[in-house]
């Protein structure tokens, strides 16, 4: 559930009228809310109070500072793929002893500040990189906390840009040789230490049964590498999906109701406990889109209409470099006008953005209200691979963030500015 609705004819966020928020800060505007943020957080440990289970958030999703310490203030660690998320971490006050570090291709830079960090774990992706991290730990007269990605092979019925967990993707290492690899580790790297195991499917999964299978498939295996190395953590990853078609409507009671299929936090839970339980270890789950997709909207107005041969195009000033999930992986984003329309008045359009590339759409042959230029426009479950994968394409500033808190609303990052946009260009002859 989200804290997204129409009150008195206009969309709010929490108590805060999303027009008050664009007056503030203008168009592109990432809007985050706290409370939906806080009960989804509330709702994981709720549901896994029967283990000991622990969250570390995907980084990647979202990593704007305010963010991440709204996390680490809740206690939450964090599952992190570069150095420059570790460092985002620790600045934000998130305690590199609860990171656990994934990524396919670590860099010895990256190596090294992860270590001198004290970070929790590493998530390994190949014997390679055991092997330089083992070298690598040796020369700083230290040993490192390891875990190798089990690629279990299970299809999480999910895009094909998200899917992970297949032996066709570069993630992991393939269930039939992890055993072999966690036996070299233990008697040729010295500098190593087997802390746990990790997995980690896919993304937007819909459905709870491919998390089954996956955890019922390396349960087995995590049972051995305890007895064995005495590993004292398994990671299941993330994944869980969220609405994007429908996510106005499950903003309410009713909407979940009448969708029992719908993964829920509850539901995932309630299917993996039994199996995750009798292992007695420690947990950990690592979701990002979970946190916070549903928990934001991107402000856009609308700037032109074109009415085409065969098309209806509305024009917004917002593209795909503050969005990409439509371009990128046919990613659907609700878009609703902040002021309400009536009911059943509605047109077929393409919601495009103002990037010199066809590839530009919000959306396509969508239904919505007849949205007049100078509209504003609620870009729906902006919250996750949102602002975190935007980019300056078309020398565009980066848009504006700012986190509601019941009535109030304050700015999380600033509109860039155009001397900021260059600042580290260098003009040669000047
Ligand atoms: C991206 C990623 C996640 C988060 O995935 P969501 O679908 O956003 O929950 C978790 N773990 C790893 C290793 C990832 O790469």
């Amino acid at each position: 559930m989200h804290h997204f609705a129409y009150k008195n004819g206009s969309l709010h966020c929490e108590e805060v009228n999303l027009s008050d928020i664009a007056e503030a800060y203008g168009t592109p505007t990432f809007v985050y809310s706290k409370r939906t943020i806080l009960e989804d957080l509330d709702e994981f440990k709720h549901a896994f109070a029967a283990i000991d289970a622990h969250i570390a958030f995907a980084v990647k999703a979202c990593s704007n500072g305010a963010i991440l310490q709204l996390m680490a203030q809740r206690g939450c660690g964090f599952d992190i793929v570069s150095g420059g998320e570790l460092w985002r971490v620790i600045r934000a006050g998130g305690n590199p002893a609860l990171c656990t570090y994934a990524g396919v291709a670590k860099t010895e830079p990256e190596i090294r500040y992860a270590i001198s960090s004290g970070i929790y774990c590493f998530i390994c992706e190949s014997e390679n990189e055991l092997r330089e991290i083992d070298r690598i730990a040796a020369e700083m007269g230290s040993v490192a906390p390891v875990a190798v990605r089990v690629n279990p092979n299970v299809d999480a019925h999910t895009h094909k840009y998200i899917t992970t967990g297949t032996n066709e993707n570069k993630f992991g290492i393939d269930i039939s040789r992890i055993e072999s690899l966690y036996a070299d580790i233990a008697t040729q790297m010295h500098h190593l230490r087997i802390r746990g195991l990790q997995m980690h499917i896919g993304s937007q999964l819909t459905e709870v049964t491919p998390f089954v299978m996956a955890v019922e498939k390396v349960a087995p295996i995590v049972a051995r590498f305890k007895e064995t190395y005495g590993i004292e953590f398994w990671s299941i990853g993330g994944g869980i999906g969220i609405v994007y078609d429908g996510c106005l409507d499950s903003g309410k009671k009713e909407w979940w109701d009448s969708h029992p299929e719908q993964i829920t936090i509850k539901s995932y839970a309630k299917a993996l406990i039994p199996l995750l339980k009798p292992l007695g270890l420690r947990i950990l789950l690592e979701p990002g889109r979970r946190l916070v997709g549903n928990a934001a909207v991107m402000l856009t107005r609308c700037i032109y209409e074109k009415k085409g041969e065969a098309k209806t195009f509305k024009m917004i000033d917002a593209g795909m470099n503050d969005i990409i999930r439509p371009a990128l992986y046919e990613g659907f984003h609700e878009i609703h006008p902040v002021r309400e329309h009536p009911a059943g008045e509605l047109i077929v359009a393409d919601v495009v953005g103002p990037i010199c590339e066809s590839g530009d759409f919000q959306a396509q042959n969508r239904s919505l209200p007849d949205v007049k230029p100078g509209e504003l426009l609620a870009e729906m479950s902006a919250g996750a691979y949102g602002f975190s994968m935007s980019s300056n394409y078309n020398s565009r500033p980066l848009a504006a963030e700012v986190l509601v808190d019941g009535s109030s609303f304050s700015l999380i990052r600033r509109r860039q500015t155009l001397e900021s946009l260059v600042s580290d260009e260098v003009l040669p002859n000047s």
